[in-house]
């Protein structure tokens, strides 16, 4: 695949690289956060690292969340309110990232169902996925709705 171009948002490389280190600083765990960007153009440069709260849901009630950190990610309610509240500045979230450990980089059932709400996107952002080992990274993917088959697909990756 090759790098997303625009229209679709575009990781800038210092983000990719904030991208790579966060996923590799929380590794074995998912890690996850927000990428945001100028309006006016495709570029999505600020990576913001976010708390994957899937642990203390996990702990929390461990029948409705069977899964721990090392296999789902979710966002914090206050990483949510930001991430709508930039839809209407200049500054809007266009990439919301995480990381899979040792599975490879592909769109999971679990990250369709968290990415729609009622059959739609549940944000207008497009969302990268990850590709963390033990010995490193490999690369990144990125996905975005697709109406027609009404689900995420891949549009390209990063090295
Ligand atoms: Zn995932």
């Amino acid at each position: 695949m090759p790098t997303p171009q625009p229209p679709h948002p575009v990781l800038s490389p210092e983000a990719l690289r904030e991208i790579y280190a966060h996923a590799r600083r929380d590794y074995p765990s998912e890690a996850c956060g927000i990428v945001y960007g100028p309006r006016d153009r495709p570029s999505a440069d600020q990576a913001t690292a976010c708390k994957n709260i899937q642990d203390r849901l996990h702990a929390e009630d461990p029948e409705r969340f069977t899964r721990d950190a090392r296999t789902a990610y979710n966002l914090d309610a206050r990483d949510l309110f930001a991430l709508q509240k930039s839809l209407r500045g200049d500054r809007p979230a266009k990439i919301v990232y995480h990381s899979h450990v040792e599975v490879g980089a592909y769109f999971s059932e679990t990250d369709q169902a968290a990415a729609v709400f009622d059959g739609e996107p549940a944000y207008p952002v497009e969302y990268v996925v990850v590709d963390v080992w033990a010995a490193g990274l490999r690369g990144a993917k990125q996905f975005c709705w697709d109406p027609g088959q009404r689900k995420y697909v891949e549009i390209g990756d990063y090295a």
